[in-house]
């Protein structure tokens, strides 16, 4: 599975990084970038909740 992010629409809130900080981290300039785009079974947890935090929808999982 993999995390997709939608650029644009991400608005730097940082929730996503606070709910899943082993796969995303939000540098000093409010842009995203994600550690690690393909995650493990057990990190989907982690993601669905990245996903469901984020305020406008930036984040999918496909
Ligand atoms: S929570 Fe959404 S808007 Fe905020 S940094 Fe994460 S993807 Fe971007």
């Amino acid at each position: 599975m993999k995390i997709v992010l939608d650029r644009p629409r991400c608005e730097g809130h940082g929730l996503c990084e606070e709910a899943a900080p082993q796969l995303m981290h939000l540098d000093d300039e409010g842009e995203l970038a994600l550690g690690r785009e393909e995650f493990e079974a057990a990190d989907a947890v982690l993601a669905h909740a990245a996903v469901r935090v984020c305020p406008v929808a930036a984040l999918r999982i496909a």
